[in-house]
C-alpha cells in the first residue's frame, strides 16, 4: 500500500499549482560530495563597516540615523524604480518591442515600483531569532506600513493587489518559535530568504496568509542542498517530506542555543 513517509510520489501544491517530487527512501543515500565547514558565526554587535548600522554611510551616501529599533528607508540599488507620469500604466495590455511596434516574438512591458530595505535591529549581531517579541512586533508593523503604503499608491494608480495583515502579537510568537527551532536544527544562526504571501487572494481560495524560507542547506550544516539538471529541467525534487520536517522542527527545544 502505498505511503506517503517512505514512497516516491509527487506532492501537488495548491497555491502554486506546482508539483514536487518527494523521495523519502532517499533520505540515507551516502554523499560524497561538497561538504562545508559548520561554524558558528561570531558578528560584532556593531560593524564599522556595515552600510546598514546606525550612524554610518550608505552605499547611496546617506547617513543612516542613531537608530534605536526598526527603521526602513529606500533601496540604494532598487530593481525597479517609481513610475514617472510620463511611464506607460503597468496594466498596459500592448507589449513594447525597441521600436514600439507589437512582434509576437519579442513582448516586454514596463515595470515600476518601490523597494524599501527594513533594518530589522540597530545590533549587527541579531537575528529575529534572537530579538524579543516587543521587537519582532516592531518589524511586523514595518512590514504592515510599507503595505498600507504601497497598497494607497497602488490604489491611486489603479491596479495590484496589496492585502493588509493584522498586526498580530501572535504573529510575532509564531516567527519566534519557527526561527528559534531553525537555529536549535544545526545549532548555528539558520540562513535563510524569507517573503511573505498574504491572503486571501480573489482569485485563489486556497490561498492564506503565509511565509517562505528558503534555505540554502537542505541535509545538514555542511552538506548542501544543489539544484541539479533534473530540478531545472523537469521539477522541483525533495527527499524530506513536510511532515518529516515538521516534525523534526517540533521536538526541537524551545530555547533558543546561545540563550540555553
Ligand atoms: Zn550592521
Ligand atoms: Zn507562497
Amino acid at each position: 500500500m502505498f505511503d506517503a513517509a517512505n514512497d516516491a510520489h509527487r506532492r501537488y501544491n495548491p497555491l502554486n499549482g506546482t508539483h514536487v517530487l518527494v523521495s523519502p527512501h532517499r533520505m540515507n543515500r551516502p554523499w560524497n560530495g561538497q561538504v562545508e565547514e559548520a561554524r558558528g558565526v561570531d558578528l560584532p554587535v556593531y560593524d564599522p563597516s556595515c552600510h546598514l548600522c546606525p550612524g554610518n554611510k550608505r552605499v547611496g551616501g546617506e547617513v543612516n540615523p542613531p537608530y534605536s529599533g526598526t527603521i526602513s528607508f529606500p533601496n540604494d540599488y532598487p530593481a525597479v524604480l517609481p513610475p514617472s507620469p510620463l511611464s506607460p500604466s503597468p496594466l498596459s495590455p500592448s507589449p513594447l518591442t525597441p521600436s514600439q511596434k507589437p512582434h509576437a516574438l519579442f513582448a516586454a512591458h514596463p515595470v515600476s515600483g518601490r523597494c524599501r530595505v527594513v533594518c530589522f535591529h540597530p545590533r549587527h549581531d541579531l537575528t529575529l531569532s534572537r530579538m524579543s517579541i516587543p521587537e519582532i512586533e516592531a518589524v511586523i508593523r514595518a512590514w504592515r506600513d510599507i503595505y498600507h503604503e504601497q497598497g494607497k499608491m497602488l490604489l491611486h494608480s489603479g491596479g495590484g493587489y496589496v492585502q493588509i495583515f493584522e498586526e498580530d502579537a501572535g504573529l510575532a510568537t509564531v516567527l519566534k518559535s519557527l526561527l528559534v527551532a531553525y537555529d536549535n536544527l544545526f545549532t548555528t544562526p539558520f540562513p535563510y530568504s524569507m517573503g511573505i504571501h498574504q491572503s486571501p487572494h480573489p482569485l485563489n481560495p486556497a490561498s492564506h496568509l503565509h511565509f517562505h524560507f528558503y534555505p540554502p542547506l537542505l541535509r545538514s550544516a555542511s552538506v548542501r542542498k544543489f539544484v541539479v539538471g533534473f530540478e531545472m529541467l523537469a521539477e522541483a525534487q525533495r527527499d524530506l517530506t513536510p511532515e518529516a520536517a515538521a516534525e523534526q522542527l517540533r521536538a526541537l527545544p524551545k530555547t533558543h542555543y546561545a540563550e540555553g
